[in-house]
């Protein structure tokens, strides 16, 4: 007969993984993981998000049920929950079936709503909602005029165009305003379709001979949300069907959101009559993210995931994707998942390699470091280079060490010689020093900011 009772349980096994994982691991996965219950057979743990959870049940589920076996004295079956699903119930429980947790590099995830039924509300994806879409200066526009449609559908901007680059938020921000909708009005008819989906529902009602219950499905849409609505182009009975259903909609007043990579007149073969209805409310266009966005939406991230990063690894990350939010969140993934899985700590040094497999050194030379940091510092290289201890010139020397050793290759006896042949002791001081104020002083976080960017746009040129 067991005599421990479960939270015991679970806090042996706890201090046995503590022993045999590396640290990262063991704070990354397990330590946060809380013990809810154990009976029947069965032990229950609470991960801090679905991401957790998916990975603890992955990886860790057969070790921790072996040591269950050993501590407890009977097989148990091992259950991960995570918070997030918990807390997040209420609002996707009216949103169709397909709200389950996905993993934050999901795809978008247009291919889960195809098998929707017809007449369920519409599957959002439960993430996109407006508060964790970071708002920056590429995408202010925008976003106000999601959240105004949301509160006022069908006035003044109808249809809401919203056009942008791939993986820049279109999706997520389209689909917050149908999550806000329904929050306001629980009762309103939110519709999110595809443009693909669209037309393959229209493809399935000719084959059928189910027009009339396709047109009163799509028309009876309080609130519609067509997503990729370039993929429109060149089909010209899906477009013949679009314009009804889209005057239908437009004329009692409903509001209709569209997203496209292009504006409605540089998407090629379609009909100059839906170019000017796509044109007839507010396009807003959504930019490319600035690091200082970059930054934040990965400061974001990493707060929903519930992990602490150093910021300069945020700064790092956030440097090297530059074009795509989806490729920077998948990069931040991999950062987390390779530094539990290999035990190296989570900074800099460790992740580079692994999301630049080509070598850090190669995007930025010792020179560009120099003459960047001369530029933002306003100190020459001549300065930097000799021994001068003004304090202006040793700042700016620190710094340039560095982020030579973040930015390129050089061991520290180089970097210590790319500055005049000063002692690779003087360097580990230098980083320790910038690293220290990094965090104190704001003016050096941001012109250190600056010279990143610098070298950043450099190296983006030159590939
Ligand atoms: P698009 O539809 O433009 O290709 P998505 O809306 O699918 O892009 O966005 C790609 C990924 O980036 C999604 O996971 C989304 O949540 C995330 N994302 C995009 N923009 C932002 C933002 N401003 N703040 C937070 N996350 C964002
Ligand atoms: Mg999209």
């Amino acid at each position: 007969m067991p005599v421990l009772r479960g939270d015991e349980v679970w806090s042996k096994i706890q201090s046995s993984l503590q022993e045999n994982l590396s640290k990262p691991s063991y704070e990354t996965w397990i330590r946060p993981a809380k013990f809810l219950s154990l009976k029947d057979g069965q032990l229950t743990l609470r991960a801090p998000n679905p991401f957790s959870s998916n990975y603890l049940k992955k990886n860790y589920s057969n070790t921790i049920e072996e040591l269950c076996k050993e501590i407890y004295g009977e097989p148990v079956k091992v259950e991960f929950q995570s918070l997030e699903e918990d807390s997040e119930v209420t609002l996707s429980s009216n949103l169709g079936s397909n709200s389950s947790p996905q993993s934050p590099v999901s795809e978008t995830p247009r291919t889960k709503h195809v098998k929707d039924s017809k007449n369920k509300p519409p599957s959002l994806n439960r993430k996109y909602v407006f508060n964790r879409f970071v708002v920056g200066p590429n995408s202010r526009m925008a976003h106000a005029a999601a959240m105004a449609v949301a509160e006022s559908p069908g006035r003044e901007f109808n249809p809401l165009y919203i056009c942008g680059g791939v993986g820049l938020g279109k999706t997520h921000l389209m689909q917050a305003i149908g999550h806000y909708r329904l929050e306001i009005d629980p009762g309103a008819k939110v519709m999110y379709v595809s443009t693909e989906k669209f037309t393959n529902d229209l493809i399935l009602a000719i084959r059928k001979g189910e027009m009339e219950a396709f047109r009163n499905r799509y028309r009876a849409a309080d609130l519609i949300l067509v997503d990729d609505i370039q993929f429109i182009e060149g089909k010209e009975f899906t477009q013949e069907e679009f314009f009804h259903t889209f005057n239908a909609l437009h004329e009692v007043g409903r509001q209709i959101v569209l997203t496209s990579d292009r504006p409605p007149n540089q998407i090629s073969r379609l009909q100059e009559r839906l170019v000017s209805r796509f044109s007839m409310g507010l396009i807003a266009d959504i930019q490319a993210p600035d690091l200082e966005t970059r930054m934040a939406i990965l400061q974001k991230k990493a707060e929903q995931e519930r992990m602490r990063l150093p910021r300069d690894l945020i700064q790092f990350i956030a440097g090297r994707f530059t074009s795509n939010i989806r490729e920077l969140e998948g990069a931040f993934t991999r950062a987390i998942a390779f530094s539990s899985i290999t035990g190296l700590p989570m900074n800099v040094e460790s992740v580079a390699p692994m999301l630049d497999p080509s070598g850090k050194g190669v995007e930025v030379t010792p020179k560009q470091v120099i003459d960047k940091i001369s530029e933002v510092f306003d100190v020459t290289p001549e300065e930097m280079m000799s021994s001068s201890r003004r304090r202006p010139v040793s700042q700016a020397r620190q710094v340039g060490m560095y982020l030579m050793r973040h930015g390129t290759d050089l061991s520290l006896p180089r970097i210590g010689e790319a500055f005049g042949g000063k002692d690779h002791t003087t360097v580990i001081y230098a980083i320790e020093q910038v690293e220290k104020k990094l965090s104190s002083d704001p003016e050096m976080a941001s012109q250190v900011q600056r010279v990143k960017d610098l070298l950043q746009i450099d190296s983006r040129k030159r590939r």
